[in-house]
């Protein structure tokens, strides 16, 4: 269901404007509703007609497709565990209603038959940078539907229900419509049972007939190591309750990674920042650096380290899907203040050096110019 480029679907080019996008997609629901063709395959194809067509006629979901490609847009559509990056928390903000109800050209709401399955949630999650690349297992409050507990989600004080008078039990109810394709016939969700099909034999007293109560539930969240901003997690059944005997709907988790104060991740690898003297720099010398998780590592530093060089330590970034990145430790230089007596006086002494060094054409020469470093 669904596959396939939503531009080969819909048979026009990327570069297709907003109207030819509506004209294909009105000959195409034409050619391919389930009321006027019954062709095998035909509702399949007109589910991926709206499919693509509730994407394309969206200027936002449109431009998110274009980037993110075929695979990776209706993979997070889904809300399936996809890579982040790249959309971060802008926005990604997909309906989840699923695709099957968007059409409304008709007028009527394409609406199935027989119990329906329950909506889904999505709900945004704060991580802090060490629970992102160590995972974590978390505990939130969801408030859903679920089951009325006094009927069991029949709807029914006595869990019966009796098939309803009026659609038949089909839940649908039809109305041979006139329009300029001819006439045809439009189903709509019956209005005595909701396109349930079924009534209950004696309405509960605590849900009123709907099956369903509003519940607030702590769900113990388990969020795999390395994942990142805008990622989703995927709760099968924790959405919004079904119809009797239908599924619930899931709940989807977003990803919202906090700032850290040391570390700053760039794809999988982390970056963190030391200080060290100017002396440290040209003599070389061996650092201690915390990881993320705390432990702690000696890192050398080679004698003559350039300003902002970052040294990697491999296997030290971010752990997802078994090859970790890296931790890449850039080497600031900071210049001393106010120094004391005998420093000054060894980089008085240094400065002659180098003065010296300039004459001869050391390595100062072109930047401190003649004879300036001198007094
Ligand atoms: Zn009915
Ligand atoms: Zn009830």
């Amino acid at each position: 269901m669904g596959s396939g480029d939503y531009y080969d679907i819909l048979g026009v080019p990327r570069s297709a404007d907003e109207k030819e996008i509506q004209k294909a997609y009105r000959n195409l629901a034409r050619k391919y509703h389930p009321d006027v063709c019954k062709d095998p395959g035909a509702e399949e194809k007109f589910k991926s007609i709206n499919e693509a067509y509730s994407v394309l006629s969206d200027a936002q979901k449109r431009a998110q497709y274009d980037n993110m490609g075929h695979e990776t847009y209706t993979n997070a559509s889904k809300g399936s565990y996809t890579g982040g990056g790249g959309y971060g928390s802008g926005g990604f903000s997909s309906d989840f209603s699923g695709f099957g109800d968007i059409f409304d050209f008709f007028g009527g709401n394409q609406r199935r038959s027989g119990p329906q399955p329950g909506p889904d949630l999505l709900m945004r999650m704060q991580l802090t940078l060490e629970e992102a690349v160590a995972g974590a297992d978390k505990e939130i409050e969801v408030l859903h539907s679920e089951a009325c507990p006094a009927c069991a989600g029949s709807g029914s004080e006595t869990k019966k229900t009796n098939v309803c008078p009026r659609c038949g039990g089909s839940g649908q109810m039809r109305q041979t419509a006139q329009s300029v394709f001819g006439q045809f016939v439009r189903m709509t969700p019956c209005t005595m049972c909701g396109g349930r099909g079924k009534i209950p034999e004696k309405q509960c007293h605590s849900c009123h007939g709907t099956g369903h109560t509003r519940v607030k539930r702590k769900v113990s969240v388990h969020i795999p190591a390395g994942v990142d901003s805008g990622m989703r997690l995927r709760m099968e059944g924790y959405g919004e309750a079904g119809d009797y005997g239908a599924q619930n709907g899931d709940l989807f988790i977003e990803m919202y990674v906090l700032p850290h104060k040391r570390f700053e991740r760039t794809g999988d690898n982390l970056e963190t920042t030391v200080e060290i003297t100017p002396a440290l720099a040209v003599l070389g010398t061996t650092i201690e650096i915390e990881t993320i998780d705390k432990r702690h590592l000696d890192l050398k530093i080679p004698a003559g380290i350039q300003y902002s060089t970052a040294l990697r330590i491999g296997g030290e970034g971010v752990k997802r899907r078994g090859k970790p990145g890296d931790l890449l430790v850039r080497v600031k230089i900071v210049t001393p203040r106010g120094i004391s007596g005998e420093q000054k006086e060894l980089y008085q002494k240094i400065a002659d050096l180098e003065g010296h060094a300039s004459k001869t054409g050391g390595i100062f020469s072109g930047i401190m110019g003649k004879k300036k470093g001198k007094r």
